[in-house]
């Protein structure tokens, strides 16, 4: 409980960015303080240990940031899903919707294969539509969903409903 309040006492709101009316949870000072960065990596690396997660995929571009010492912790891969058009090679691709618009995921199709027991990981799960298209990412692959986690779940807006079938049992967890 105390490394849970470490972490929240780490993260910034700031209001009305990137538009007005929208209050943007800035992890920035969590990634400046050792200790916190640090905190949050351990409590990760254990739920990979949970999931049994032999893949780890982080999704762009803050959840790059907070996969990637995860997965170098836990010796296992880290496997990049990425904004359409950034991957040089072979890519499966998954567009989703977004509050006005569509957006699109792609990951390298020879990062995961059919075995595989991915644990994804992102700052923030807002409407979930990221999280979700990831995870038909990942079972198109042929690999398997081990577990979702996230540094903060927005509560108030129903990404966690959203994901419930794509989960398909699988856990989420949000720290
Ligand atoms: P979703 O697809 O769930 O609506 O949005 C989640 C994605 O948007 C995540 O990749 C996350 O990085 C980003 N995001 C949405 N809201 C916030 C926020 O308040 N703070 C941060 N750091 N990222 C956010």
């Amino acid at each position: 409980e105390d490394g849970r309040a470490l972490l929240l006492s780490r993260i910034k709101d700031v209001p009305d960015y990137p538009k007005p009316g929208v209050m943007f949870k800035d992890i920035t000072p969590l990634l400046a303080d050792p200790k916190a960065f640090a905190a949050l990596t351990e409590t990760l690396v254990e739920l990979a240990g949970q999931y049994g997660a032999t893949k780890i995929v982080g999704l762009e571009a803050r959840g790059f940031i907070l996969a990637a010492p995860v997965a170098v912790q836990a010796g296992i891969g880290f496997v990049p899903v990425r904004k359409a058009g950034k991957l040089p090679g072979a890519t499966l691709a998954q567009s989703y919707e977004l509050e006005y618009g569509t957006a699109e995921i792609e990951v390298h199709a020879e990062d995961l294969a059919a075995g595989d027991r991915v644990m994804v990981i992102d700052d923030v799960l807002a409407t979930g539509g990221t999280a979700e298209a990831s995870l038909s990412l990942i079972r198109r692959a042929g690999a398997e969903v081990a577990g979702v986690a996230v540094l903060m779940e927005l509560s108030f807006l129903p990404g966690r409903a959203k994901l419930a079938a794509s989960l398909a049992g699988a856990p989420l967890d949000a720290l």
